[in-house]
């Protein structure tokens, strides 16, 4: 056995398995044994994909859309995203611009891959997403995490951004709404991004815009649509979450010329250009009304309110109000260094999070997972009565740790 992992390379052995992943499959193997367990640790919309969507699909199958697609998406498919773009973001992009793939998260280690050496340093502004710092790693990047605190609605001051680039530095990623924090940059924090891009100017930014839908505040802001940095931003955004779509696998990119070329070319070597049913569905997607993705929106806004209500009478839960995506991050340092009624020392967010699956039956990913130590995350994309369940039983467990 020890001699056939050896041969593994190295890049996979020194990989971290996604925990959002990997806690949604503890999850789901507790649930086979014929265990009542409420998954709030996978990220993902709990509404089915919108009815006219699902029709397109339909259609694009009888109309004889299952051939190979072009490696970068098809010719309408890339104009429909250069029209969102201009309509949602006022980023004025062509379809030589835009490369579609598989997920968000392959757009996301194209643009990677394709930016970053040996070495290279990628400020990552944290607490971030999972697979960033693995994505890095893979390219053999050297990730060089800059976090906020809990105190700042944990986004970053701008000074200590600055200070984290330094000569190596090849790449700023973040997301904005951000998982798991639900911060979301304003335009005037993004304004002095583009300064600091500006002051250094082969660093190149790729902001994910993932959760762009999902925001309790009011309008998304885009660094790409800042006029003097837009040459130097990577946007990365897909319909996994603003459309209810995660099983379909589609993300985008929107880039110059000459990055999204590079990934067309990786792409191709890769995977190829994504489903081509989906990418049908897609067309339909963007160019529709976006009624369904607003009130989908509206719900989670009503169940934060509610899960924070919940959390109230929870007083070892330090919660930031998050202003996008549908994560709560609550700091639980106060619970470590306490025992199980069993015996069990809760040490660190895993532990706890272990605990609260064991004991709750409730799913949840330790902090640690996205660069803070202090924090777990619980998904608020749940129907309300699981979420009200999951909250009552996080209490009960909560409670009885001494
Ligand atoms: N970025 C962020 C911040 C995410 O939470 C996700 C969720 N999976 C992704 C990218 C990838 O999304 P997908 O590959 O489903 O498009
Ligand atoms: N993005 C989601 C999450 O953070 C889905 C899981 C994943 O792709 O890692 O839970």
């Amino acid at each position: 056995m020890t001699e056939t992992k050896s041969l593994l390379s190295h890049r996979i052995l020194v990989m971290e398995e996604s925990q959002t992943i990997g806690m949604a499959k503890k999850a789901r193997e507790l649930a086979a044994k014929g265990i009542d367990v409420i998954n709030l640790s996978f990220g993902e919309p709990d509404f089915p994909t919108p009815l006219h969507i699902r029709e397109a699909a339909k259609k694009a199958i009888d109309e004889g859309y299952t051939f190979y697609t072009p490696v970068a998406g098809y010719p309408d498919l890339k104009k429909a995203i250069c029209a969102k773009f201009s309509r949602d973001n006022g980023i004025s992009f062509a379809p030589e611009n835009i490369v579609v793939s598989t997920g968000a998260k392959q757009s996301i280690a194209n643009a990677v891959l394709c930016l970053v050496d040996p070495g290279d340093e990628v400020v990552i502004i944290g607490p971030y997403w999972v697979s960033y710092l693995e994505i890095v790693k893979l390219a053999e990047g050297i990730p060089v995490v800059v976090s906020g605190k809990i105190e700042n609605s944990y986004k970053p001051s701008i000074k200590d951004v600055e200070a984290a680039i330094s000569d190596k530095t090849k790449v700023v990623l973040y997301s904005s709404p951000s998982n798991p924090t639900g911060a979301v940059f304003t335009k005037e924090e993004l304004e002095d991004l583009a300064d600091v891009l500006i002051r250094h100017p082969k660093v190149i930014a790729i902001a994910d815009e993932i959760y762009e839908y999902i925001n309790f505040v009011g309008k998304h802001e885009s660094l790409g649509a800042i006029e003097r940095v837009k040459d130097r931003v990577v946007t990365i955004n897909g319909l996994s979450k603003g459309f209810a779509m995660t099983g379909w696998r589609l993300g985008y990119l929107g880039a110059p010329k000459w990055i999204a070329d590079a990934c067309d070319k990786i792409q191709g070597q890769f995977t190829s250009g994504t489903n081509s049913i989906t990418q049908r569905a897609a067309i339909t997607a963007l160019e529709s009304d976006l009624g369904p993705s607003r009130e989908m929106t509206k719900r989670f806004k009503e169940r934060r309110d509610m899960v924070l209500e919940k959390c109230k009478s929870i007083p070892g839960l330090r919660n930031m109000v998050p202003d996008g995506a549908f994560y709560l991050f609550p700091e639980v340092s106060s619970y470590f260094g306490k025992k199980s009624p069993e015996g069990e020392a809760i040490s660190n967010a895993t532990d706890l999070c272990m605990y609260l699956l064991n004991h709750a039956h409730v799913s949840v990913v330790p902090g640690e997972a996205f660069g803070a130590a202090q924090c777990i995350r619980i998904s608020f994309a749940a129907a309300d009565e699981k979420l009200a369940e999951a909250f009552d039983r996080i209490q009960k467990a909560l409670e009885v740790l001494h």
